[in-house]
């Protein structure tokens, strides 16, 4: 009897999706971020909060304060 063959690389994961970012593939079982409905590679955060939110706003919430030199 002829077994089947088998495939030399496992089967990728279910794609679940695209990165709001740079429209990436998203797998189920990877992490990622959501951010108003939109997922996100986490490594595509930044970039992506800073286009949305502005560099004020990021350094705003990470403990920055506005001063006068
Ligand atoms: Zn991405």
């Amino acid at each position: 009897m002829i077994e089947p063959e088998r495939p030399l690389l496992p089967p990728e994961p279910p794609l679940r999706g695209r990165c709001a970012w740079c429209g990436g593939e998203l797998y189920a079982g990877n992490g990622a971020l959501l951010h108003d409905g939109a997922a996100l590679h986490p490594e595509c955060a930044l970039p992506y909060l800073c286009d949305r939110l502005g560099a004020g706003e990021i350094a705003r919430c990470c403990g920055c304060r506005r001063i006068v030199l």
